[in-house]
Protein backbone atom coordinates (compact mmCIF):
# COMPACT_ATOMS: atom_id res chain seq x y z
CA UNK A 1 0.00 0.00 0.00
CA UNK A 2 2.76 2.38 0.93
CA UNK A 3 6.43 2.17 -0.23
CA UNK A 4 9.16 4.88 0.66
CA UNK A 5 13.07 4.71 -0.25
CA UNK A 6 15.62 6.83 0.93
CA UNK A 7 12.87 9.39 2.01
CA UNK A 8 14.68 12.99 3.00
CA UNK A 9 13.13 16.18 4.37
CA UNK A 10 15.04 19.06 5.73
CA UNK A 11 13.27 22.31 6.76
CA UNK A 12 15.35 25.54 5.58
CA UNK A 13 15.56 28.52 8.04
CA UNK A 14 17.43 31.83 7.04
CA UNK A 15 20.97 30.41 5.91
CA UNK A 16 20.35 27.28 8.21
CA UNK A 17 18.97 23.89 7.21
CA UNK A 18 17.32 20.97 9.86
CA UNK A 19 17.72 17.83 8.52
CA UNK A 20 14.90 16.10 9.74
CA UNK A 21 14.40 13.15 7.94
CA UNK A 22 17.40 11.27 6.63
CA UNK A 23 16.79 8.42 4.21
CA UNK A 24 13.77 6.37 5.64
CA UNK A 25 12.90 2.77 4.23
CA UNK A 26 9.83 1.07 4.75
CA UNK A 27 6.83 -0.44 3.37
CA UNK A 28 3.57 -1.23 5.00
CA UNK A 29 0.80 -3.76 3.70
CA UNK A 30 -2.80 -3.52 2.78
CA UNK A 31 -4.44 -4.24 6.38
CA UNK A 32 -1.27 -2.77 8.62
CA UNK A 33 -1.67 -1.59 11.51
CA UNK A 34 1.33 0.32 12.46
CA UNK A 35 2.57 2.58 14.86
CA UNK A 36 5.46 5.49 14.06
CA UNK A 37 7.24 6.24 17.48
CA UNK A 38 9.43 8.67 18.70
CA UNK A 39 9.99 11.40 20.99
CA UNK A 40 8.63 15.26 20.26
CA UNK A 41 10.54 16.47 17.23
CA UNK A 42 11.80 13.33 15.98
CA UNK A 43 10.18 13.99 12.15
CA UNK A 44 7.27 11.94 13.11
CA UNK A 45 4.81 14.95 11.48
CA UNK A 46 7.05 15.43 9.04
CA UNK A 47 6.84 12.06 7.72
CA UNK A 48 2.71 11.53 8.13
CA UNK A 49 2.54 15.04 6.34
CA UNK A 50 4.12 13.88 3.40
CA UNK A 51 2.87 10.60 3.55
CA UNK A 52 -1.05 12.09 3.53
CA UNK A 53 1.04 14.22 0.13
CA UNK A 54 0.13 17.44 2.41
CA UNK A 55 4.01 18.28 2.28
CA UNK A 56 6.56 17.16 -0.26
CA UNK A 57 10.24 15.12 0.77
CA UNK A 58 13.36 16.61 -0.97
CA UNK A 59 14.27 13.36 -2.10
CA UNK A 60 13.64 9.74 -2.15
CA UNK A 61 10.08 7.27 -3.24
CA UNK A 62 7.26 7.65 -2.14
CA UNK A 63 5.13 5.19 -3.84
CA UNK A 64 1.62 4.97 -2.24
CA UNK A 65 -0.67 2.01 -3.86
CA UNK A 66 1.76 1.08 -6.66
CA UNK A 67 1.40 5.08 -7.87
CA UNK A 68 5.29 7.18 -7.98
CA UNK A 69 3.44 10.36 -5.97
CA UNK A 70 6.63 12.27 -7.24
CA UNK A 71 5.08 11.78 -11.11
CA UNK A 72 1.54 13.03 -10.30
CA UNK A 73 0.49 16.91 -11.69
CA UNK A 74 -0.86 19.31 -8.94
CA UNK A 75 -4.21 18.21 -10.03
CA UNK A 76 -4.19 14.18 -9.51
CA UNK A 77 -2.30 14.09 -6.64
CA UNK A 78 -4.90 16.34 -4.96
CA UNK A 79 -7.41 13.93 -6.25
CA UNK A 80 -5.26 11.05 -5.16
CA UNK A 81 -5.32 12.99 -1.31
CA UNK A 82 -9.21 13.06 -1.34
CA UNK A 83 -9.61 9.54 -2.44
CA UNK A 84 -6.80 7.35 -0.86
CA UNK A 85 -6.20 9.12 2.36
CA UNK A 86 -8.05 9.93 5.36
CA UNK A 87 -6.78 12.30 8.23
CA UNK A 88 -7.21 11.91 12.23
CA UNK A 89 -5.79 15.15 14.29
CA UNK A 90 -4.68 15.31 17.87
CA UNK A 91 -7.13 18.67 17.56
CA UNK A 92 -9.62 16.77 15.93
CA UNK A 93 -9.90 19.56 13.48
CA UNK A 94 -13.94 19.63 13.53
CA UNK A 95 -16.41 22.79 11.64
CA UNK A 96 -17.74 24.31 15.20
CA UNK A 97 -20.43 25.43 13.29
CA UNK A 98 -21.30 22.23 11.86
CA UNK A 99 -22.97 19.57 13.99
CA UNK A 100 -21.68 15.97 13.99
CA UNK A 101 -23.56 14.52 10.83
CA UNK A 102 -22.57 17.39 8.76
CA UNK A 103 -18.73 17.04 9.68
CA UNK A 104 -18.69 13.56 8.85
CA UNK A 105 -20.99 14.48 5.56
CA UNK A 106 -18.24 16.95 3.91
CA UNK A 107 -15.73 14.77 2.67
CA UNK A 108 -18.52 13.27 0.54
CA UNK A 109 -20.01 16.57 -0.23
CA UNK A 110 -16.45 17.17 -1.82
CA UNK A 111 -16.88 13.77 -3.71
CA UNK A 112 -20.08 15.39 -5.27
CA UNK A 113 -22.27 12.86 -3.42
CA UNK A 114 -26.06 13.95 -3.67
CA UNK A 115 -27.04 15.53 -0.49
CA UNK A 116 -29.60 12.23 0.92
CA UNK A 117 -27.14 9.64 -0.05
CA UNK A 118 -24.39 11.35 2.11
CA UNK A 119 -26.63 12.36 5.17
CA UNK A 120 -27.36 8.81 5.18
CA UNK A 121 -23.81 7.48 4.94
CA UNK A 122 -22.66 9.91 7.64
CA UNK A 123 -25.24 8.48 9.76
CA UNK A 124 -23.85 5.22 9.10
CA UNK A 125 -20.39 5.85 9.58
CA UNK A 126 -21.81 7.86 13.29
CA UNK A 127 -23.21 4.86 14.16
CA UNK A 128 -20.15 2.95 13.53
CA UNK A 129 -18.12 5.36 15.84
CA UNK A 130 -20.95 4.47 18.93
CA UNK A 131 -22.44 8.03 18.25
CA UNK A 132 -25.72 7.59 16.28
CA UNK A 133 -27.85 9.21 18.76
CA UNK A 134 -25.09 12.60 18.34
CA UNK A 135 -25.95 13.58 14.89
CA UNK A 136 -27.28 16.45 15.20
CA UNK A 137 -24.85 18.10 18.29
CA UNK A 138 -22.66 20.22 17.66
CA UNK A 139 -18.44 20.01 18.54
CA UNK A 140 -18.55 22.01 21.64
CA UNK A 141 -21.62 19.85 23.04
CA UNK A 142 -19.08 16.47 22.64
CA UNK A 143 -16.71 15.40 25.30
CA UNK A 144 -13.01 15.14 24.16
CA UNK A 145 -13.75 11.07 23.28
CA UNK A 146 -16.59 11.93 21.25
CA UNK A 147 -15.04 14.38 19.05
CA UNK A 148 -12.10 12.33 18.03
CA UNK A 149 -14.71 9.34 17.18
CA UNK A 150 -17.12 11.82 15.06
CA UNK A 151 -13.45 12.95 13.13
CA UNK A 152 -12.71 9.29 13.14
CA UNK A 153 -16.40 8.75 11.38
CA UNK A 154 -15.23 11.43 8.78
CA UNK A 155 -11.73 10.03 8.37
CA UNK A 156 -13.95 6.62 7.04
CA UNK A 157 -16.88 8.38 5.18
CA UNK A 158 -15.00 8.87 2.31
CA UNK A 159 -13.35 5.60 2.43
CA UNK A 160 -10.03 5.94 2.33
CA UNK A 161 -7.13 3.58 1.35
CA UNK A 162 -5.42 4.83 4.42
CA UNK A 163 -5.85 6.33 7.63
CA UNK A 164 -3.45 8.68 8.94
CA UNK A 165 -3.82 9.26 12.43
CA UNK A 166 -0.89 12.08 13.97
CA UNK A 167 -1.44 12.00 17.94
CA UNK A 168 -4.88 10.96 17.78
CA UNK A 169 -5.16 10.59 21.78
CA UNK A 170 -3.04 13.51 22.47
CA UNK A 171 -5.48 15.81 23.72
CA UNK A 172 -7.51 12.77 25.98
CA UNK A 173 -7.55 11.59 29.01
CA UNK A 174 -5.91 8.05 29.23
CA UNK A 175 -9.24 6.11 29.84
CA UNK A 176 -10.99 8.23 26.53
CA UNK A 177 -7.71 7.11 24.71
CA UNK A 178 -7.90 3.45 25.23
CA UNK A 179 -11.49 3.83 23.88
CA UNK A 180 -10.40 5.40 20.77
CA UNK A 181 -7.13 2.94 20.51
CA UNK A 182 -9.91 0.04 20.70
CA UNK A 183 -12.19 1.97 18.31
CA UNK A 184 -9.18 2.06 15.96
CA UNK A 185 -8.31 -1.12 16.10
CA UNK A 186 -11.79 -2.71 15.36
CA UNK A 187 -11.13 -0.67 12.04
CA UNK A 188 -7.91 -2.70 11.62
CA UNK A 189 -9.48 -6.11 12.35
CA UNK A 190 -12.39 -4.98 9.52
CA UNK A 191 -9.28 -4.84 7.03
CA UNK A 192 -8.47 -0.79 6.93
CA UNK A 193 -4.81 0.31 6.81
CA UNK A 194 -3.98 2.49 9.66
CA UNK A 195 -0.73 4.43 10.63
CA UNK A 196 -1.30 5.96 13.94
CA UNK A 197 2.05 8.85 14.96
CA UNK A 198 2.52 9.00 18.55
CA UNK A 199 4.87 9.60 21.48
CA UNK A 200 3.43 7.21 23.39
CA UNK A 201 4.19 3.80 24.16
CA UNK A 202 1.34 2.31 25.12
CA UNK A 203 -0.41 3.57 22.59
CA UNK A 204 1.90 2.48 20.04
CA UNK A 205 2.16 -1.14 21.72
CA UNK A 206 -2.43 -1.39 21.03
CA UNK A 207 -0.87 -1.08 17.33
CA UNK A 208 0.36 -4.34 15.14
CA UNK A 209 3.76 -3.44 14.56
CA UNK A 210 6.11 -0.44 15.86
CA UNK A 211 8.57 1.74 13.65
CA UNK A 212 10.54 3.80 15.73
CA UNK A 213 11.90 7.10 14.51
CA UNK A 214 15.14 8.49 16.22
CA UNK A 215 17.07 11.11 14.93
CA UNK A 216 15.83 11.43 11.48
CA UNK A 217 16.55 7.52 10.72
CA UNK A 218 14.37 3.91 11.88
CA UNK A 219 15.86 3.05 14.55
CA UNK A 220 13.88 -0.01 15.22
CA UNK A 221 11.20 -1.73 13.09
CA UNK A 222 9.10 -4.80 15.03
CA UNK A 223 6.31 -6.20 14.80
CA UNK A 224 4.21 -6.18 18.12
CA UNK A 225 5.10 -10.22 18.97
CA UNK A 226 8.51 -9.29 18.73
CA UNK A 227 8.15 -6.13 20.94
CA UNK A 228 6.39 -7.79 23.58
CA UNK A 229 9.13 -10.70 23.70
CA UNK A 230 12.23 -8.55 24.19
CA UNK A 231 9.98 -6.82 26.78
CA UNK A 232 9.02 -10.23 28.87
CA UNK A 233 12.95 -10.94 28.20
CA UNK A 234 14.16 -7.72 30.30
P1 LIG B 1 7.32 15.38 15.81
O1 LIG B 1 6.01 15.30 15.12
O2 LIG B 1 8.01 14.05 15.92
O3 LIG B 1 7.24 16.04 17.15
P2 LIG B 1 8.02 17.25 13.69
O4 LIG B 1 7.99 16.45 12.44
O5 LIG B 1 6.85 18.11 13.96
O6 LIG B 1 8.31 16.27 14.92
O7 LIG B 1 9.31 18.17 13.70
C1 LIG B 1 10.62 17.67 13.49
C2 LIG B 1 11.60 18.83 13.57
O8 LIG B 1 11.39 19.70 12.48
C3 LIG B 1 11.46 19.68 14.82
O9 LIG B 1 12.74 20.08 15.22
C4 LIG B 1 10.64 20.86 14.35
O10 LIG B 1 10.92 22.00 15.10
C5 LIG B 1 11.08 21.02 12.93
N1 LIG B 1 10.00 21.53 12.04
C6 LIG B 1 8.79 20.97 11.85
N2 LIG B 1 8.07 21.67 10.95
C7 LIG B 1 8.84 22.70 10.57
C8 LIG B 1 8.67 23.78 9.64
N3 LIG B 1 7.56 23.93 8.94
N4 LIG B 1 9.71 24.66 9.50
C9 LIG B 1 10.84 24.51 10.20
N5 LIG B 1 11.08 23.52 11.08
C10 LIG B 1 10.10 22.61 11.27
MG1 LIG C 1 4.10 15.79 15.73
Amino acid sequence: MIEIKDLHKSYKMGSNSLHVLKGLNFSIEKGELVAIMGSSGSGKSTLLNILGMLDEADSGEYILDGVPIKDLSETKAAQYRNKFLGFIFQSFNLINYKNAIENVALPLYYQRMPRKQRQEKALQYLERVGLKEWAHHLPNELSGGQKQRVAVARAMAAEPKVLLADELTGALDSKTSYEVMDLIQNINDEGNTILVVTHEEDIAQMCKRIVHLRDGVIEKDEKIEQVRASQYVQ
